[in-house]
């Protein structure tokens, strides 16, 4: 298919482009950022959710900075994969897509990923032919096809591999828009909705995230499930981060992804299994806590009970260097 016309602006700063970005709001043109486009340009080629302008992050070279603490937006996952940063984000960043994409493909667009499902990532003719979906329904009020009878929540999946990793490192993400700039938490910037996805505001990018010093004192591990290691996106994943002490453990993160429309830290079952930490058997009961917590929707290649029991699995595997 063709992808569908649109103008590309090519801002060289952070300024020019919010600035670029408040135009097109107060003319009330419809826009995309776009980065490596490794997603993006996908999508606009199946002609889903296309606008008519795309701004272009990729000749901002500030976003481009990449340091032990400090990752542009722009820097490209290949970067990251070989970069100063901690070894879980540089391990994950290895897993995605394959080394051709990893070349393309960045941080900020990983991080805003567009949620998946399989009633949506298809060709236009495709979608036509079951009268489209909520998410991109051309005007007709479309249901959704995984939980019917409302048209208000999307369920699709969030498949990216970065976030979860970020988020037991207690990372921040730090935004430039209209308004100003503004940073949060990570776990914090994720929407509960697979179509707004995020706190963006309209005009809003990412800059950069940032890790705590603190991070250098973390072990940590991510594993993932895919139909196959190389090229798939993943079907759910499991990053863990600890500290370990002379008796046992003083810090203990857990976040999963590719299960629900975020990814999502899970601070309680690390909370309550550090209180009474008893190595392996812990990690077992930990892991069960997790298989409980998080909830698929079939909408993906694997089946959700496949993935729910497969989160298990990861979460055990991840939190090995606990205790051996
Ligand atoms: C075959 C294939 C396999 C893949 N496998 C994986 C996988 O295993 N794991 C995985 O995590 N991903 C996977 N991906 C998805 C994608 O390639 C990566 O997530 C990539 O990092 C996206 O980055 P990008 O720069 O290309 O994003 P783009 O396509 O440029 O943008 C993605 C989205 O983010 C928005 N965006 C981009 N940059 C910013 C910014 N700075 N601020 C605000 N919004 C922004 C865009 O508007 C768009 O909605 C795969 C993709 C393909 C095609
Ligand atoms: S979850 Fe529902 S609304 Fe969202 S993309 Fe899938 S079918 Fe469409």
């Amino acid at each position: 298919m063709k992808t569908p016309p649109f103008r590309l602006h090519r801002p060289t700063t952070i300024d020019e482009a919010v600035n670029l970005a408040a135009d097109l709001v107060k003319r009330k043109q419809g826009f995309d950022w776009v980065s490596g486009g490794t997603d993006l340009l996908a999508n606009y080629k199946w002609h889903i959710n296309t606008q008519p302008h795309v701004i272009s992050l990729a000749s901002i070279e500030e976003l481009t900075r990449h340091g032990a603490h400090h990752i542009g937006a722009m820097v490209r996952l290949h970067e990251l994969e070989h970069g100063p940063t901690h070894p879980l984000l540089r391990k994950a960043a290895g897993t995605i897509a394959s080394t051709l994409i990893r070349r393309s493909a960045t941080v900020g667009g990983n991080l805003c990923l567009d949620t998946r499902c399989f009633w949506f990532n298809q060709t236009e003719d495709w979608r036509r032919s079951i009268d489209w979906c909520h998410k991109c329904d051309c005007d007709t009020g479309a249901d959704c096809r995984v939980i019917p009878n409302q048209n208000t929540l999307c369920v699709a999946t969030y498949q990216g591999d970065l976030a979860p990793c970020l988020m037991v490192l207690d990372a921040t993400i730090h935004l430039a828009g209209p308004e100003g700039v503004r940073s949060m938490s990570i776990a914090d910037f994720y929407a509960l909705d697979g179509m707004t996805r995020n706190v963006l505001k309209t005009g809003e990018f990412v800059t950069h995230v940032s890790t705590p010093e603190e991070s250098n004192d973390l072990d940590g591990d991510y594993q993932k499930l895919s139909l196959r290691e190389s090229w798939d996106f993943p079907e759910a994943g499991v990053a863990a981060a600890w500290k370990r002490t002379d008796t046992g453990l003083s810090t203990l993160r857990i976040a999963t992804t590719a299960c629900e429309s975020i990814p999502r830290i899970h601070l309680e079952s690390a909370e309550a299994a550090l209180v009474d930490w008893n190595g392996e058997s812990t990690t077992i009961e930990v892991a069960e806590a997790i298989r409980r917590e998080v909830k698929p929707v079939n909408n993906t290649y694997f089946p959700p009970a496949y993935r729910r029991k497969m989160l298990r699995v990861l979460t055990k595997r991840a939190l090995k260097g606990t205790w051996m």
